[in-house]
């Protein structure tokens, strides 16, 4: 696939923020300030919030993902939920954030396992892969090293990952909701690095096919460097998500790179 048939992606990470009572309003307010061709919009709700951002955007065209699945199928794990639980809620998932990996002690392999349970049941993972500060101010090709090895981990147990709809979103751990983001130059050449480390395990599919996204702290007016960037097809977003103006400005900046790829008509 050339690069200019990719997506365009901007998904938003609520994190656990919004109840039940209050994300329906606010998914309708910002599913409606974020028309745009082209571009293919994901919201990611707290669990017990699935069920109203799904019937708030009935008509909309905005997917609905969960934060986490489980690494298994079922069973004596108080308080999880499994992949297969989000039938009917939920299309896509994100797996492997920095936050679950940190606070949870997912591991490399566990991401991947929980890849391969977002997949096996229909949804859509967006397998997030990033260094920390240490790591980065180790140096670009320590930080490469690093994500490539995250990246192979996951597409080990996952054949076939990205035909059946496979994401990844690049973020580096240091830019997480702390105000300060990657360059875009920087963020590219990680896309790039990551779309070789594809090459170490050819049977999860051509890395030059998979949606890359951008994620930490973005906000609309920075958004504009990682459009920009010709090996990334989209933003991860987290707490400029639940702020309508800046899903609006992001979304629009988006809307450009579709429009020049050719996917807005
Ligand atoms: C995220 O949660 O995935 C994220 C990128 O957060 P933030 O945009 O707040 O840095």
């Amino acid at each position: 696939m050339i690069r200019s048939m990719r997506p365009v992606i901007v998904a938003g990470n609520w994190k656990m923020h919004s109840t039940p009572a209050d994300a329906g309003e606010l998914a309708r307010v910002i599913a409606s300030r974020t028309r745009a061709p082209g571009v293919t919009r994901v919201i990611c709700p707290p669990f017990v919030c699935l069920a109203a951002v799904r019937d708030a955007v009935v008509g909309e065209d905005v997917a609905v993902g969960a934060q986490d699945v489980h690494h298994d199928r079922q069973g004596a794990f108080t308080g999880d939920i499994a992949a297969a639980m989000l039938e009917g809620l939920a299309t896509w998932a994100i797996v492997g954030h920095s936050e679950r990996r940190r606070y949870h002690h997912e591991t490399n392999e566990m991401v991947g396992e929980k890849a391969h349970r977002a997949l096996e049941a229909g949804l859509r993972p967006i397998l997030c892969v990033g260094e920390d500060l240490e790591v980065r101010e180790a140096g670009a090709h320590v930080a490469e090293a690093l994500v490539t090895d995250q990246v192979v981990h996951a597409l080990a147990l996952n054949p076939g990952a990205v035909a059946a709809g496979l994401v990844i979103a690049y973020e580096p751990v240091w830019a997480i909701g702390t105000g300060r983001s990657a360059s875009g130059a920087d963020a590219g050449a990680m896309a790039a690095a990551i779309r070789r480390a594809f090459r170490q395990v050819p049977e999860a599919g051509d890395g030059d096919a998979v949606p890359i996204l951008y994620g930490g702290s973005v906000t609309a007016a920075n958004a504009d460097q990682f459009f920009a960037e010709p090996e990334i097809d989209g933003a991860l977003v987290g707490g400029a998500s639940l702020k309508p103006d800046e899903m609006a400005g992001i979304v629009a900046r988006a809307a450009l790179t579709a429009a020049a790829r050719g996917l807005a008509g």
